[in-house]
């Protein structure tokens, strides 16, 4: 049986013009900034005018360690809200924006996929409201500005060799990860090697995605540490008076966008920053409008549970001061039994034994989530290779670990498909069991959060940091800084930092390469492993497939 592509399902779409996607939010039309007939952001007056609302409930969609077999957190997140729809909820889905760069590399897109899309997914992929514009230019503009300063005497004392801040480009240009800018003679300024990251990894897309409004949003560009002087003193943003243009630039930019899914309900697509060196979710201002509006929402953390989760919640609701009241984390059999010892190529036929073997990966996820106080379910994405005996080993082993697993089938149905993880999400949210916490108080030094994310998350005995690392942490410490959340960058595919070491790894070390304070997003990164900012196209990239019909249909889109 042949299936429709995510592309030609989300063409045949009954969209409802925008306005009424806002109605059902109880957003007039006044207070939507429309782009197009199928797309609007909400106005900032609006979002001022409800705050005194009580929030509805929020459900976190997070996920096993990725597999190259896909999990499904966003196919599932879409559906889920069209599912908690269906059964005569009022939800509202919050995921985040697409980056063009991977649009063209390997397929998948960020819209959901089969009968759990939102839409218009063709713009959503692509060049959408013009946000990830706005953050290229915003953080460009700075760059300009600070080989601008040293060209014209250097009034800063800048060291040109410790400019930090680079340049970005929402493409994947693995040409441009290392640069020597102004070549060419006195008139172009002072050689220095420097290099491009892609815009996702921007530390103006994390600042976007935690400000709470445009006056926080200055202040974080502000705080940024763009270089340093020869006595290593930092420069900041605010010394290079960049903070005000940036904040110009990124006015429109901090309104939520609305869209809908294939149902016609609501979903607010706004922010992406990377889930490694960035928290990896979509903007704090869609989440907590969603919820003053919608009595759920569903939204989405990139990767695993081990990094997505983590971070939503001991970055994002740490900082926002929200509280999850259920976690739903997608497994599928596929990715079982790849975690199981099984090669993508044989995914096909049965093999329950493998499934078992790889459930141990799904077991330490609902153990950690459980962890921060919040209820889980799993949802079995299901996969119509699946067979009953391997979806119901998967039931079977989640019931051993005091949870459930319900089987969703929202990708060939639709909200049809998911009807019973709504009606057991919606109890678990109002059963009011929740205790959230994070996992670690602001005020624990620097090197003992990290620990207590190895152990605690990755089951890791040891962090490894050299002399040269742990001076550095505890020079943030005395600076001012150690009350800041860590963010992990580390292999998405594994909870040890091993790509390869898949299941439910235990006695590893978690070896730390280096650290970096995102001092305007608020968080310090831990690099353990090799984490690409700028990554590159494949052999045959997405992109070659990509064009226009004759009657100007974009193919080849996912
Ligand atoms: P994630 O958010 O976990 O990265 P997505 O939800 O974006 O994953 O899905 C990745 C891809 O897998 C999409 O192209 C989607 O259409 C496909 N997919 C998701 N669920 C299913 C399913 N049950 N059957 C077949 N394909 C699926
Ligand atoms: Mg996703």
């Amino acid at each position: 049986m042949a299936f429709k592509t995510d592309i030609e399902i989300a063409r045949e779409a009954n969209k409802k013009p925008i306005q009424d996607i806002g109605a059902k939010l109880g957003i007039s039309s006044d207070h939507l900034l429309p782009y197009g007939h199928d797309k609007a952001k909400v106005s900032q007056d609006f979002i001022n005018s409800v705050q005194d609302r009580k929030n509805g409930k929020l459900i976190l969609v997070t996920a096993i360690n990725p597999t190259p077999a896909g999990e499904g957190k966003t196919t599932t997140t879409v559906g889920l809200g069209d599912g908690l729809n269906a059964i005569g909820k009022n939800a509202c889905i919050c995921i985040r924006e697409a980056s063009l760069g991977p649009n063209f590399g390997m397929k998948g897109g960020a819209a959901g996929g089969g009968y759990a899309q939102v839409v218009p997914m063709e713009d959503m992929n692509l060049h959408f409201t013009g946000d990830f514009h706005a953050i290229t230019s915003a953080h460009n503009l700075l760059s300009a500005m600070i080989d601008n300063h040293i060209y014209w005497g250097n009034e800063l004392e800048i060291d040109e060799r410790r400019v930090s801040w680079r340049r970005v480009l929402d493409m994947n240009d693995r040409a441009l990860r290392d640069t020597v800018v102004s070549l060419g003679g006195v008139a172009n300024g002072f050689p220095r090697q420097t290099g491009f990251d892609i815009t996702v990894a921007s530390e103006v897309m994390a600042i976007l995605c935690l400000a709470t409004d445009l006056e926080d949003l200055q202040r974080r560009l502000g705080d940024m540490i763009v270089a340093y002087r020869r006595d290593k003193s930092p420069i900041y943003c605010r010394d290079i008076k960049a903070d005000g243009a940036m904040t110009v630039l990124l006015k429109d930019a901090m309104q939520p966008n609305l869209v809908q899914t294939l149902e016609n309900n609501p979903a607010f697509v706004h922010g992406g920053p990377f889930a490694n060196i960035a928290h990896g979710c979509n903007s704090v201002i869609a989440t907590t409008t969603a919820l003053k509006l919608a009595d759920y929402v569903v939204t989405e953390a990139g990767f695993g549970a081990d990094l997505g989760a983590e971070k939503f919640m001991n970055i994002k609701c740490r900082k926002a001061g929200l509280a999850p009241d259920c976690v739903v984390i997608v497994a599928t059999v596929r990715a079982m039994k790849m975690n199981g010892g099984v090669a993508k190529a044989d995914l096909g036929t049965e093999n329950v034994d493998a499934v078992r073997k790889g459930c141990p990966n799904l077991g330490r996820h609902i153990a950690n989530v459980k962890g921060f106080g919040v209820p889980v379910v799993v949802a079995v994405n299901h996969f119509v290779t699946d067979t009953d005996a391997e979806v119901a080993a998967v039931q079977a082993y989640v019931k051993e670990q005091g949870s459930e697993a319900i089987v969703c089938k929202h990708w060939a149905d639709g909200s049809a498909g998911v009807t019973e993880l709504a009606t057991r999400v919606a109890e678990l949210a109002d059963s009011g069991v929740s205790n959230f916490a994070p996992l670690y108080p602001d005020e624990m030094p620097l090197l003992q959060k990290i620990e207590t994310i190895a152990k605690r998350i990755y089951h890791a005995d040891e962090v490894l940091a050299d002399k040269g690392i742990r001076d550095q942490l505890k020079a943030w410490e005395e600076a001012g800084y150690g009350n800041l959340p860590i963010c992990m960058a580390k292999t998405q595919y594994s909870f040890s930092t091993d790509p390869n070491l898949r299941g439910a790894p235990t006695g590893h070390s978690v070896p730390v390469r280096e650290v970096r304070l995102s001092a305007g997003a608020g968080f310090i990164v831990v690099i353990c492993g090799q984490i690409m900012t700028m990554p590159g196209l494949p052999r045959v990239p997405a992109a070659e497939n990509i064009r226009l019909s004759a009657d100007g249909q974009i193919e080849g889109l996912f």
